[in-house]
């Protein structure tokens, strides 16, 4: 495992570093993707340092459905009518950033 001191999402949980949060729940916050690639681009991103979804262990299982529900939650904020959950999971996969993290997209 990446040692989480290092980790920019673990920095910005940690509000070491501003990010334009936008949800902060229990286990999960959500903030808005610095680059984004459609209107709405929001990282939901576990309190819990887990490389990636190769790396997750039993036990992570509820964690992971936790991130959906709160993607769901921020989405009816947002009133979004339709939206794209999605993971990229290794670097093969399009992962930049080895700190787990749920993409909610939507125009
Ligand atoms: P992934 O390819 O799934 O690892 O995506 C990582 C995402 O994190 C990319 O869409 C980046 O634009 C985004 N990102 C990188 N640095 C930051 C940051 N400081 N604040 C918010 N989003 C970021
Ligand atoms: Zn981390």
């Amino acid at each position: 495992m990446k040692n989480m001191t290092d980790c920019l999402f673990c920095k910005i949980i940690a509000k070491e570093i501003p990010s334009s949060m936008v949800y902060e729940g229990s286990q999960a916050v959500g903030f808005k993707d610095i680059n984004p690639k459609a209107k709405h681009h929001i990282l939901v991103v576990p309190r819990k340092h887990i490389d990636s979804v190769m790396a997750m262990e039993e036990g992570d299982q509820e964690l992971v459905g936790h991130l959906i529900w709160d993607a769901k939650k921020i989405a009816e904020d947002l009133q979004l009518e339709g939206y794209q959950l999605r993971f990229h999971v290794g670097a093969k996969g399009g992962q930049e950033i080895f700190h787990l993290h749920l993409h909610l997209l939507a125009d």
